[in-house]
C-alpha cells in the first residue's frame, strides 16, 4: 500500500534525507497520516495536531502542507502517539493513533512501541516488515471537532515591542515581557555570563 503519493521505498528514502534515518515511528506515522488524509474531503484546507514532539511531526511535515514553520501543525506534546488533521473552518476532522489493543498478531511492533527489549535487540527488519504489511490495520479512527480556543484561524500575531527584560524584539503580549523573560529560557548562561534565576529546562535524553 502506498504512502499518500509515495511507494514505501519512496517514502523511505524521503524520510532518511528528512530525519536522518527510517525510525519506526514514521514509517507508523506515514500509514496514520495516509488513514487521516483520505478522509478529508478534496480541496478542504486542513491543519494539523501532533500529540507527541516525536517522529509524528516529521510524517505530518512530509506528507501534508501543514509544517511547524507555516503554523498549519501545532505540536501539542501530550506524549501520545496520535495526529489528527481538521477542517480550518468547522473544525471538523479525525484523529488517527496506533490501536495497542491489536498489536498482540504483530510482535516486533509490540515489541518497539512498549519498549520490551532495547533498541539493539529488536529486530528491524521485521519490524518495518510487519509495519508495511499490517498498515492501516494497526490504526484507530476517530472524528473529532477541534476546540475553537485552539484555532489559531486568522488571528492577527500583534504588534512587535521591545522587552523590558532582554532588551530584544518580540510580539507584545500582556506580561510586557518576551517568552524568555516570563521564565521559559533555554540558556542558563550567555556570553560566558550566568543569567541568575535562569530555570534550567531538562532535555530530553540527557
Ligand atoms: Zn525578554
Amino acid at each position: 500500500m502506498n504512502i499518500c503519493s509515495y511507494s514505501v521505498d519512496d517514502y523511505m528514502r524521503l524520510v532518511k534525507s528528512f530525519h536522518g534515518s527510517i525510525a519506526p515511528g514514521l514509517l507508523v506515522g506515514g500509514y496514520m497520516v495516509d488513514l487521516a488524509v483520505k478522509q478529508m474531503d478534496e480541496g478542504i484546507l486542513f491543519d494539523a495536531i501532533s500529540e507527541t514532539s516525536s517522529c509524528l511531526p516529521d510524517a505530518i511535515q512530509l506528507l501534508t502542507p501543514c509544517t511547524a514553520g507555516n503554523g498549519r501543525l501545532r505540536i501539542m506534546d501530550f506524549g501520545r502517539f496520535a495526529l489528527s488533521l481538521y477542517n480550518k473552518e468547522s473544525g471538523e476532522g479525525v484523529r488517527v493513533t496506533l490501536n495497542y489493543k491489536s498489536l498482540d498478531e504483530w510482535g516486533e511492533i509490540k515489541t518497539w512501541f512498549f519498549r520490551l527489549k532495547p533498541k539493539r535487540e529488536q529486530d528491524t527488519a521485521a519490524l518495518r516488515d510487519q509495519i508495511v504489511e499490517a498498515n492501516h490495520d494497526l490504526l484507530s479512527l476517530n472524528k473529532i471537532v477541534i476546540n475553537k480556543d485552539f484555532f489559531s484561524g486568522g488571528k492577527s500575531k500583534g504588534t512587535i515591542k521591545i522587552c523590558s527584560g532582554c532588551g530584544e524584539p518580540y510580539p507584545e503580549n500582556e506580561d510586557k515581557l518576551c517568552g524568555a523573560c516570563k521564565g521559559i529560557n533555554p540558556y542558563s548562561e550567555f556570553n560566558g555570563s550566568l543569567i541568575p534565576g535562569a530555570r534550567q529546562l531538562k532535555i530530553a535524553g540527557k
